[in-house]
């Protein structure tokens, strides 16, 4: 459990090509897919941050029992299943849907880590918030830590803060101007802007089709910070077509990546992030001069599979 406190900053490290230098901006990565226990791929990056307070509360709880939700291509699923392993808890998975005979590559690696899966239907998924499905669970399961849907809540937030002192850190006290980063539910987002209180902007590229996610942050930072912040956004035009859609020109600019950089993306976030990213570094977004810091949050167990 040390290992969860005392871990080393994940590295930063400078991207270069011709179009950044054209455009003037210096394009740092934090390399918080690095950010990992030996061998293991799938907690990782933002779950690292996001369960690393929660596993902790847990334990100090004496609670021996992980139980969460998640979809069937959920990271935050087998990232829970990856640490109830690592660290010796027992982890129920919920999963969203029915069940299909063969396991996808996702949930194969969650039963393989341990994790116990049981499925739900799409109409009573509803229900996951509500304290009396809640009870009905405990009756089922016994006593267990409950993870919420994607993993966000406050002690995820304030994990993720903390990925902004560790950078001031690296940079000898200097923030970027910018931090970009790959949204699901927002919480890893949420963490970003609360823990740069007002000092530098963020941006986030939403992987869900919709518009719902700002207001969504908005009331977390609300009920995190008791603030709001103004500096900060959402872009939602880098879906392409939804969670877990993989079109083939997301693929083709995946594999360019790779080439250009030896920096492997996932289909599902970075891919999709970084797509965003230098789109908008290429329509001019960011002034010249600025310094930008792309989050990469890990993901990448999906690809190896
Ligand atoms: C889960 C995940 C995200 C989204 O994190 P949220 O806190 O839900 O916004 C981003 N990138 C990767 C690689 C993830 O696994």
């Amino acid at each position: 459990m040390n290992l969860l406190l005392n871990h080393p900053p994940s590295p930063i490290s400078p991207l270069h090509s011709l179009l950044l230098e054209e455009k003037g901006i210096q394009l740092l990565v934090k390399r918080d897919d690095l950010l990992q226990l030996g061998d293991d791929l799938a907690f990782c990056g933002n779950k690292w941050r996001k369960l690393q307070y929660n596993l902790l509360e847990a334990r100090k709880k004496g609670i021996e029992q992980l139980l969460t939700f998640g979809g069937a291509y959920s990271n935050h699923i087998v990232a829970t299943a990856s640490a109830g392993r690592l660290f010796g808890f027992s982890t129920i998975g919920i999963i969203r849907g029915e069940q299909y005979p063969a396991l996808n590559p996702s949930l194969q690696y969650a039963r393989d880590n341990g994790m116990k899966l049981h499925y739900l239907k799409r109409s009573s998924f509803r229900n996951i918030e509500e304290p009396a499905f809640i009870d009905r669970l405990r009756v089922q399961f016994g006593e267990f830590y409950l993870l919420p849907l994607g993993g966000t809540n406050d002690l995820a937030i304030k994990g993720c803060m903390e990925l902004v002192a560790e950078v001031r850190a690296q940079l000898s006290g200097v923030l970027p101007d910018y931090f970009c980063l790959s949204c699901g539910t927002g919480g890893t987002l949420t963490g970003i802007v609360a823990g740069l209180d007002g000092t530098a902007k963020t941006l986030g590229f939403s992987v869900l089709k919709g518009d719902f996610l700002k207001h969504e942050v908005a009331e977390m930072l609300n009920d995190y910070c008791k603030k709001q912040y103004s500096n900060w956004d959402i872009h939602s035009d880098y879906h392409f077509g939804g969670f877990a859609k993989f079109p083939p020109d997301l693929i083709a600019f995946i594999n360019g990546f790779k080439d250009e950089f030896q920096l492997p993306l996932d289909p599902v976030y970075t891919g999709k992030f970084f797509f965003g990213l230098f789109d908008l570094i290429g329509k001019g977004f960011f002034p010249k001069g600025s310094t930008v810091l792309a989050i990469h949050t890990g993901g990448l167990q999906g690809i190896i599979s």
